[in-house]
């Protein structure tokens, strides 16, 4: 039996709580996450939020043309005025919702520089920002009655249907579930996980872009990946981020013969954007043969660092790491996507009442490279403009009537064979990393499209594993296709 709302929205970091907060009181809104609320890179971000608040000496002209530098001038500049002037409206609601951004003992806000900005302009509550504001959406999101919270809850599958659209969702690994809604909202955050080494949560799979391609969505820019420069180099496959802040207060990249090397890159040094940074760094690995590279904040004082980055400063600790004592091992590791489902002005996909917002989205906000801090920016303002529009025609056209379907994707058969996902890892790790290598792109491509075939002519069961392999290998397929 299908269960029938007005909205589903399908994933739970920022962009999919505040999509839920910002609609229609009146509309029966569905809000999932595949896995725990607090899992999502949402909840992981830690340097802050890009605004300038009325009553500042910064401007938005300054935010505005510092993204659009970062972003190689390929924004789209009509979104990214959207972004910047309605930007502080949407920060100052997240304090209404609780949010507590630092502050200085004058009462003023605590802004932090970061790379790329000319101005400090990044809210910030300690370095555990997202955590902060997640937690407070989550919480306002608990309180409102007309929204329906399924964790543990993966989408497997959308189709479109009169009126609307029918999703086939997995309820705790197990039972699948039939729901409809005339207006789905894509939230299902950014493709980390196609890489070996990312800062992204284990949700980041890129589901969202499989299922909207798979409804007949456009995408755009999905080759436009951005790697950070400071992932803390301990081995594992989620990198700890080493926020650019701490480059902001003084920390310095040195390269293997512990020599700083930036400025000879770029002049704006530690502070360059951080895809130029990344690239300096594979270049400098190669001059010296060797790719090894430290942070070195040993200029702070350690109450400082504390106090500033308890998370990190507490994280490195784990490791044996002092923040403000040892050199820091680092690496470029991959953060985030700047392409991905093509939206317009409200973020609607090319498919009428299928919406995207937040990282699996392209608003075109980010250009080629996105600016630290309007990550979370883009999720708020754009998340709503997407719950202005949907309530505007619920008001104006009504709620049209849905009709059962029961679409739950067929089970066809056993599991699916290991190994798909660390193979394409592999791949993308070795082919399109910070400076791709054209020759591996193209033998990388040939052997996806291979498992890509595998998977769609398959019979598998559509479990958790089945679709996180099936997400991946196509967002490797569309990166690598875009820049053969
Ligand atoms: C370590 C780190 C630090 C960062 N720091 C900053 C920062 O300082 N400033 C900044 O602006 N940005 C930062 N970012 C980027 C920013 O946090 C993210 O881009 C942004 O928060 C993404 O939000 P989102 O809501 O689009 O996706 P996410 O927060 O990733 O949420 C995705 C949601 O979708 C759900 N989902 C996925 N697939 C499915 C499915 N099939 N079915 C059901 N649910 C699904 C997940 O369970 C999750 O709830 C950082 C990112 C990371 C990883």
């Amino acid at each position: 039996m299908q269960q029938n709302f007005d909205v589903i929205i399908v994933g739970a970091g920022i962009s999919g709580l505040y999509t839920a907060l910002n609609l229609d009181p009146k509309l029966r809104v569905l809000l999932l996450s595949k896995k725990s609320l607090v899992l999502s890179n949402s909840a992981s971000a830690q340097g802050g939020v890009a605004a300038v608040l009325e009553g500042s000496a910064d401007s938005t002209d300054s935010h505005f043309n510092d993204s659009l530098i970062a972003g190689g001038f390929k924004n789209n500049t009509e979104a990214l005025k959207i972004l910047v002037t309605q930007g502080p409206r949407d920060v100052r609601r997240l304090m209404d919702f609780g949010v507590a951004f630092d502050r200085n003992p004058d009462g003023s806000f605590d802004l932090e520089l970061e790379g790329g900005h000319s101005h400090p302009r990044i809210l910030h509550h300690q370095d555990a920002t997202g955590r902060e504001i997640t937690a407070k959406l989550i919480a306002a999101v608990e309180l409102s009655r007309n929204i329906t919270v399924w964790e543990n809850a993966m989408v497997c599958g959308l189709k479109q249907v009169q009126n609307g659209f029918s999703l086939d969702i997995l309820r705790n690994e197990e039972d699948h579930v039939a729901a409809g809604c005339y207006a789905c909202v894509l939230a299902t955050g950014g493709i980390g996980r196609v890489y070996e080494h990312t800062t992204n949560s284990a949700a980041a799979t890129g589901d969202g872009i499989l299922l909207a391609s798979g409804a007949g969505a456009k995408l755009r820019h999905m080759s436009w990946v951005q790697f950070h420069p400071t992932g803390f180099n301990d081995g594992r496959r989620e990198c700890l981020l080493i926020p650019e802040a701490v480059r902001g207060a003084g920390a310095v990249l040195l390269n293997a013969e512990r020599q700083q090397f930036l400025s000879h890159y770029d002049p704006r040094a530690e502070l360059a954007p951080r895809d130029v940074v990344s690239k300096a760094m594979v270049e400098e690995g190669r001059r010296l043969g060797d790719s090894r590279f430290y942070l070195d904040f040993t200029g702070a004082e350690e109450a400082y660092a504390r106090e500033h980055f308890p998370t990190t400063f507490a994280r490195l600790a784990e490791s044996g790491i002092a923040m403000t004592e040892d050199m820091i091992p680092v690496c470029p590791c991959q953060h985030y996507l700047m392409g991905g489902i093509d939206v317009d002005l409200n973020g609607e996909s090319s498919v009428d009442n299928l919406y995207a917002v937040g990282e699996c989205a392209h608003t075109g906000v980010h250009g080629s490279n996105r600016l630290a801090g309007n990550s979370m920016l883009e999720d708020l303002v754009f998340a709503h403009q997407i719950a202005d529009e949907i309530s505007r025609r619920a008001e104006n056209q009504g709620r049209p009537v849905l009709g059962e379907f029961h679409f739950c994707e067929e089970e066809l058969g056993g599991p699916v064979p290991k190994g798909f996902r660390t193979e394409v890892r592999a791949l993308m790790q070795k082919s399109y990393f910070v400076i791709p290598d054209p020759v591996r792109v193209v033998d990388s491509f040939e052997r996806i499209r291979e498992m890509r075939s595998v998977l769609e002519k398959g019979k598998y069961r559509v479990d958790r594993d089945y679709m996180e392999a099936k997400a991946l290998v196509n967002v490797a397929y569309l990166i690598l296709k875009e820049v053969l």
